[in-house]
């Protein structure tokens, strides 16, 4: 299955499914890599460990081909990494024909991807997922590490040459991570696609479900929406704000509670269901219907704030995200599913709610 990406600037191909993987070299010739490239695949640890050999022996015969191995874990998101990324690079002589893989999750692909945005002032590169929630992460451009002061705070808008996704791969995915990008899927849902919204609520009945055809269309249907938001808003001045729908309350979660504590997932699906609950009281709609929490919770999901957080710290960290505009909160909201409305709440309302919420 292939999808075209389409940003202003470039359009790239994205191929989806099982099996995908071997037709890298084809793919490569295609986008008219010349034998004997220099590839660098960057990947972590466990990746290394499961599936690095089988990727090295694909491309073996035609390209020259180096891997460069971080540790796992969002703290390899780090200026240290990217420094020894760099000199890795320089040191197998890569120059501005060369091609960097990013194999691995979200954490490999920020990472790579920044990494590959700045090498020489920019080379080709390639994002290889591995994981669910990379159906995010690899679609966009966004690239980043992180500095100890702020998540993401120094990266790039730097698109691929292609997405090469296949699914084969998730099967080694433990459940707690598979749970996590499937909070993306859900968000994706939400914000844009009730057909789809309805289709999961049949189809997907446990994570169990998630494999298969049913993991592709998720995949698929997912990248749909984020694509068609990029589309429209590549840098953030508009929509793109909406791919933030429970992420102001759950990188506020994941903050207070330390990365590594909680996936991301996780956390977003606590601030989807505070999001819910918050567009209710702002607009009057009611989702009573559609039973959120319990629904949450047949796949897992933590569906309350964690105890120990406190409502008023939760907020100091909620005007401190790098989207909150002065004094006050923007909050994603839902009028309905699919039809998302963008609002800023002042200090008191947020408090209010979060309050309510947390009985
Ligand atoms: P990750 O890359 O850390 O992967 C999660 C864990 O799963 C890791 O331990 C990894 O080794 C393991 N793993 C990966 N693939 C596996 C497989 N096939 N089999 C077995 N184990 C496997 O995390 P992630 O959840 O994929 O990504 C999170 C990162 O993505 C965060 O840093 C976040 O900031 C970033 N992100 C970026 C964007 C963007 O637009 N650029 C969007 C969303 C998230
Ligand atoms: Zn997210």
């Amino acid at each position: 299955e292939r999808i075209w990406i389409e940003t202003k600037t470039k359009q790239y191909p994205l191929f989806l499914g099982e099996g995908v993987i071997e037709s890298l070299p084809d793919i490569l010739r295609q986008l008219s890599f010349s034998e004997r490239t220099k590839v660098l695949i960057i990947t972590d640890q466990t990746l290394e460990r499961l599936y690095l050999p089988k990727l090295r022996a694909l491309l073996a015969d035609d390209y020259e081909v180096f891997a460069h191995v971080i540790p796992g874990g969002e703290e390899a998101k780090s200026f240290e990494q990217y420094y020894a990324c760099q000199t890795t690079a320089l040191q197998c002589g890569l120059d501005r024909k060369s091609l960097i893989l990013a194999f691995g999750g979200g954490v490999v692909g920020d990472l790579a991807g920044f990494v590959a945005a700045t090498y020489m002032r920019g080379i080709r590169y390639i994002q290889i997922p591995t994981t669910l929630l990379a159906h995010d992460s690899a679609v966009g451009g966004k690239v980043a590490i992180n500095h100890p002061i702020g998540k993401n705070m120094i990266g790039a808008f730097y698109q691929p040459e292609a997405v090469v996704y296949d699914i084969a791969f998730l099967r080694s995915l433990p459940e707690k991570e598979l749970r996590s990008g499937f909070a993306e899927v859900i968000k994706h849902a939400l914000i844009r696609d009730r057909d789809f919204y309805e289709w999961l609520r049949r189809e997907v009945r446990t994570l169990a479900d998630l494999k298969g055809e049913r993991l592709q269309y998720c995949i698929k249907k997912g990248i749909e929406v984020k694509a068609s938001v990029v589309r429209e808003d590549e840098k953030e001045a508009g929509v793109r704000a909406h791919l933030n729908f429970g992420h102001t309350l759950g990188h506020a979660i994941e903050n207070e509670l330390g990365y590594g504590a909680i996936t991301h997932g996780d956390a977003v699906a606590i601030g989807m269901l505070f999001a819910l609950f918050a567009s209710e009281r702002v607009y009057g709609v009611s989702f009573a219907g559609h039973h959120f929490s319990s629904w949450f919770r047949t796949y897992g999901f933590p569906v309350s704030l964690p105890q120990q957080l406190q409502a008023t710290r939760l907020l100091a960290k909620m005007k401190g995200d790098k989207k909150a505009r002065a004094g006050t909160v923007r909050m994603v909201l839902l009028k309905d599913i699919g039809a998302v409305e963008v609002m800023s709440l002042d200090d008191e309302t947020l408090l209010a709610l979060l309050y309510e919420f947390s009985r």
